[in-house]
């Protein structure tokens, strides 16, 4: 058996701290887990590594140095595009092996289930978090069961189906789908995007992508779709560790960009009532269509930390943007779009001065149909 890992679990509702060897998820209170550990931020010797996630590796949580499995994922282009006449930078983030960003908290998360010994593991998922799990998995020699619901696009079922992956589809609803996973989470290890934070250590290498691809610096913008918050909780993450390690000095402006039929983040932020909606009736950026995310408040102390703010964008907005990116030569997803739409129709943000960077999150050809 190996030395103690260096990093504990940390719940982020009662303070209780466990060994990852405890193989748990969740706290006995019910809370979900942080992480507690130092990154070493360290990035002298970088010019000499492959142009991977990994290169990043002394900042993960990952002991085991020999054994890495991964696909080279990751250091996805961030392509300057002019848009309205103003610069952006778009970080293209379908370009994973599994057409999502969730290869990055895939490849973390999978990689530390193998330094557990955990052989069988469950999620659940509106789509690409499971292709991801259900990829890194299979690569990985590990069992997985996937809880969607009935009505999920049929690409990305036959995508998890493909990888040898377990797939339920007892549910009706999104969130159905996340209480029978919740249910069986019981007596299996719950590899979930939303509640596991390993899978937060993995996307946070998108920050240190963007800073080392803008030289070291931070960019003022940052626009980011947000539905249960991995990318950009995975962003404030990283950012903060650059802070902590004197490369960069402040954090990005983060902005979050949620559907106006199902947008929970901003109604907190905004101090609104909660809002009633019909997960049925949305049909485009489903996949941000989280109803009740269970890191809300950390999703908001993260954006009120940076000085940001979130927006909401229509699904009618949604389908100009996706057609008119299409055009332009990007072929993507509804749910990819978003975080583009809500920057493009925002005048003030537009106009305003200093670097912006978004993200094109998700493969077109995901939810291709004729
Ligand atoms: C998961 C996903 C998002 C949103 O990420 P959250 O973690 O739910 O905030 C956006 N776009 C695509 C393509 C996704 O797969
Ligand atoms: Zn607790």
């Amino acid at each position: 058996m190996k030395e103690e890992l260096k990093e504990k679990l940390k719940c982020y509702l009662c303070g209780e701290e466990y060994e990852p060897a405890a193989k748990i998820w969740r706290c006995s209170c019910g809370g979900f887990f942080d992480l507690v550990f130092t990154p070493l931020v360290d990035f002298k010797s970088i010019s000499s590594k492959e142009y991977d996630l990994w290169r990043y590796r002394e900042a993960l949580p990952i002991s085991n140095d020999t054994e890495i499995i991964s696909f080279q994922e990751g250091f996805t282009p961030l392509l300057e595009i002019e848009f309205s006449g103003r610069k952006i930078h778009v970080k293209q983030e379908y370009l994973f092996p599994t057409g999502s960003f969730k290869d990055r908290g895939a490849a973390v998360l999978v990689n530390k289930l193998r330094e557990l010994n955990i052989v069988r593991v469950i999620e659940d998922s509106s789509g690409n978090a499971g292709a991801a799990l259900a990829a890194y998995c299979a690569r990985a020699g590990i069992e997985c069961e996937i809880f969607a619901s009935c009505d999920t696009a049929p690409g990305k079922l036959e995508q998890i189906k493909s990888y040898g992956a377990l797939l339920n589809l007892n549910a009706e609803t999104r969130q159905h789908a996340a209480e029978l996973a919740l249910e069986k989470a019981k007596t299996t290890y719950y590899a979930s995007h939303s509640w596991n934070p390993y899978f937060f250590q993995g996307t946070k290498t998108f920050a240190f992508e963007i800073c080392e691809q803008l030289n070291w610096e931070s960019p003022d913008i940052l626009v980011l779709p947000v539905g249960n918050g991995t990318l950009l909780l995975g962003a404030y993450l990283g950012f903060k560790d650059l802070i902590r390690a004197g490369i960069i000095k402040r954090l990005p402006r983060l902005i979050g960009v949620q559907l106006e039929s199902c947008c929970p983040v901003y109604r907190s932020f905004n101090n609104l009532p909660e809002q009633n909606f019909r997960i049925d009736q949305i049909k485009s950026g489903r996949g941000i269509a989280i109803s009740a995310p269970i890191r809300i408040k950390q999703i908001v102390s993260a954006i009120r930390e940076s000085g940001g703010d979130i927006i909401c964008v229509s699904s009618q907005q949604i389908n100009k943007y996706q057609r008119l990116l299409a055009e332009m030569g990007f072929y993507l997803e509804s749910t990819a779009v978003i975080a583009f739409a809500g920057l493009a129709e925002n005048r003030e943000l537009m106009s305003s001065a200093g670097s912006i960077i978004t993200a094109f999150t998700g493969h077109g050809l995901k939810e291709s149909r004729r």
